[in-house]
């Protein structure tokens, strides 16, 4: 799945953590143990020896299969003395093994090159976590968004804007219920403070929770992140976070149009946005520009590539951020 390089590189550290951990855990319960009693202290000593002596026998060839068995005889033997010990203080026979998180893997996150579940887990952790300290709001739900914000009559005689943004909720809520790695691009239109945020986050919370992985990201932010990477690995063969936003399951862009626009920003953002389109890897923009304003900022030719491959959801009426503050202010 294509997570950031930030979250594996994070992951990677929290499975190393989790093994030193252990490690000193167990070092910490032998230690108390073998004070109460020192001769399970020797039989592992023992035991260590056998292990090398059995190592030795192996590779030395001659006799190892006598020799084997009587390490193997006499390993058994040292192994019921210590549990007999442990057996007299109520203790479970495994109580001076090394205990993992998970024992799938060991909390080496693979096995057999597959990776393992309980990393999947900590990989989506990792991705709400960032997920939360690049968004402007807490991470929001479907449950989080009120409807009672917006306008119940129409000024124009159509559809009024709180029965429109049902439709775009419950479009929005199915889309994550269904999303799959093959599902629609969207575009999210309208002016700010009208819940576009509010609802990408909770598409995103929604399929990170179903175990894909997704970037949120602002427009600024990514195009000041590629601008930054472009520089500092000017001239090397690296990886970049160009890759992760074009490999995730899907890309969110947050705001797009109020990035510094330049050559370079045009280009960075249309190629992401273009080879998305070309693997059929899912993406949601939301923007304050109109698709006007928007062809002013960027080529025509990534704005016909983006009207031309998104489901467009317009989110119309006021700034609905003033009347939640009354709201609260009144309370
Ligand atoms: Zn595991």
């Amino acid at each position: 799945m294509g997570y950031s390089k930030k979250i594996c590189d994070n992951v990677r550290q929290k499975l190393y953590e989790m093994r030193v951990k252990s490690c000193e855990e167990l070092e910490r319960k032998k230690k108390l143990f073998f004070s109460r009693f020192p001769e399970a202290c020797e039989i592992e000593k023992k035991l260590a020896l056998i292990a090398i002596d059995s190592a030795r026998s192996v590779l030395s060839g001659s006799n190892a299969k006598e020799e084997l068995e009587s390490l193997r005889k006499r390993s058994i033997s040292l192994r019921n003395s210590l549990s007999k010990i442990l057996k007299s203080v109520n203790l479970p026979e495994d109580y001076l093994e090394l205990k993992h998180n998970c024992e799938k893997c060991k909390d080496e996150g693979f096995v057999d090159g597959v990776m393992c579940d309980c990393m999947k887990e900590i990989m989506k952790k990792e991705s709400y976590g960032e997920l939360n300290s690049i968004s402007p709001l807490e991470l929001s739900s479907f449950e989080t968004f009120s409807l009672d914000y917006y306008p119940e009559t129409s000024e124009t005689g159509g559809h009024s804007p709180k029965d429109r943004m049902k439709l775009i909720f419950d479009f929005c809520k199915k889309y994550s219920e269904n999303f799959s790695k093959k599902s629609p691009n969207l575009i999210m239109v309208g002016n700010p403070g009208l819940g576009k945020t509010h609802l990408s986050l909770a598409i995103a919370s929604e399929i990170i929770n179903r175990g894909y992985g997704v970037i949120y990201i602002s427009a600024p932010n990514m195009v000041t992140k590629l601008e930054k990477e472009k520089f500092q690995n000017y001239g090397r063969d690296s990886e970049g976070s160009e890759k992760h936003f074009i490999d995730c399951d899907l890309l969110i862009i947050d705001d797009l149009g109020t990035e510094y626009s330049n050559a370079f920003s045009n280009s960075a953002v249309y190629n992401i946005v273009n080879s998305r389109i070309m693997m059929a890897k899912p993406t949601i923009i939301s923007t304050n520009l109109t698709m006007k304003e928007l062809e002013k900022n960027y080529s025509p030719r990534m704005v016909s590539r983006i009207i031309g491959n998104n489901i467009r959801l317009e989110f119309l009426g006021l700034d609905i951020r003033q009347k939640k503050l009354k709201n609260s202010l009144n309370q």
